[in-house]
């Protein structure tokens, strides 16, 4: 049989955005805030408990907002992995702030809690965990750590829609949480986010921010006569036609969770045997972490076995990836951010890991051929 051309992710589209978005035109309101993000902060309000969900254009902007939120300025400390994305970082150095990088656990690949309170200054205000490939960070130590430092919770949950910690939706155990419905994550806008409010007192202010530092969301609801500038801010909604095709998959959110995991232990079962073997090293997903199947990754013995698989998988076909360039080595991590440790179990990992394909729709047929192309190009990249 053929390799099968297998792209890292095809995005999923239900059917029922193209009639939610003609709708929206219908009622001719085409501008943020209207019926659609209404029903989407609904949507996460309930699904997620949290107090307060606000659409945004990404996870990068509710990170942005979040950072505005906190108050951070020059010579202010943002605690968080060097082991994730970008804007994580970007949203602090964009306020003059400084991301302060901390290693993360050998197990789950996400920020150490054990490290933290070594990295704490008299200039920290907040923490940023990552939860990465949806599974939780060691909130309750975290959170424990926040209070006694006084110190906000932002978390990064661009991965962790419908992930849980001790039963806990994942965004909504930090006073703020961002998360992201780019086409690569679990539930899609094509670019989108949204940012979740739990401390009360930030509620009215991650609305002026949002609405380019005005009060015009009080203007809406009758609570003032008139709105003006009042605060620092920018425009951070969505349209309507944004909405109106997150709402179709926000719907359906459960159903795509669950035909991820499908392919997801697939590939788990697969692999279990060449970790036995100590060929690799599969995914630890903590008894309290409940994941949301966002992505399935591979742990290889060596930087030079990572290479050799993913240029063979490529040349069969199938487009395995790689995980992130540490923050602390890029040009901008040494320009704007410093460390705390060595960061050691960051650089291990991150040059050894493999991600595979995976979206809702990845046939069993698909999974399959993956799987064989991968144990070929592992089996004899490692030998
Ligand atoms: C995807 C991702 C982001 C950015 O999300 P956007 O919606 O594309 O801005 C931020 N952090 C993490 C950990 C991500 O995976």
């Amino acid at each position: 049989m053929p390799d099968m051309r297998i792209p890292f992710n095809r995005p999923t589209v239900l059917g029922k955005e193209l009639a939610n978005i003609e709708e929206a035109l219908t009622t001719a309101h085409l501008s943020g805030d209207g019926p659609f993000t209404l029903r989407c902060h609904q949507w996460l309000e309930s699904t997620l408990g949290s107090k307060k969900a606000l659409l945004t254009h990404s996870c990068t902007a509710a990170l942005e907002m979040a950072a505005m939120l906190a108050d951070l300025g020059p010579g202010d400390e943002v605690v968080m992995p060097a082991f994730t994305f970008v804007s994580t970082a970007n949203a602090v150095v964009l306020r003059g702030a400084t991301p302060v990088f901390v290693d993360i656990r050998a197990d789950t690949l996400n920020l150490d809690e054990t490290l933290v309170e070594q990295a704490i200054t008299p200039r920290t205000r907040a923490i940023l965990p990552v939860h990465y490939a949806g599974v939780a960070c060691e909130m309750d130590v975290l959170m424990d750590i926040a209070a006694r430092h006084q110190l906000l919770v932002i978390e990064d949950a661009a991965q962790g829609l419908l992930s849980t910690y001790r039963g806990r939706p994942l965004g909504t155990i930090g006073e703020l949480g961002a998360l992201s419905f780019h086409e690569t994550k679990n539930v899609i806008a094509g670019e989108g986010g949204a940012l979740l409010v739990q401390d009360e007192r930030l509620i009215g202010r991650a609305e002026i921010i949002r609405e380019k530092g005005t009060n015009r969301s009080s203007f809406f609801r009758g609570q003032v006569d008139k709105y003006t500038w009042v605060d620092i801010g920018s425009s951070y909604l969505p349209s309507e036609i944004i909405a109106a095709f997150l709402h179709a998959q926000l719907e359906a959110a459960r159903e795509l969770t669950d035909k991820r995991r499908r392919a997801w232990t697939r590939y788990h079962d697969a692999f279990a045997d060449l970790e036995d073997a100590g060929v690799v090293r599969r995914p630890i997903v903590p008894p309290e972490c409940g994941h949301n199947a966002h992505l399935y990754y591979l742990l290889l013995p060596t930087l030079a076995a990572r290479t050799a698989t993913l240029a063979r998988m490529k040349e069969r076909g199938v487009a395995a990836l790689f995980h992130y360039v540490p923050l602390d080595s890029s040009p901008a991590g040494r320009k704007f951010a410093r460390t705390s440790g060595d960061l050691a179990i960051t650089h291990d990992l991150s040059d050894r890991l493999v991600r595979l394909p995976l979206w809702p729709n990845l046939s069993d047929a698909e999974v399959d051929a993956v799987i064989d192309v991968a144990r070929d190009t592992i089996v004899s990249a490692t030998r």
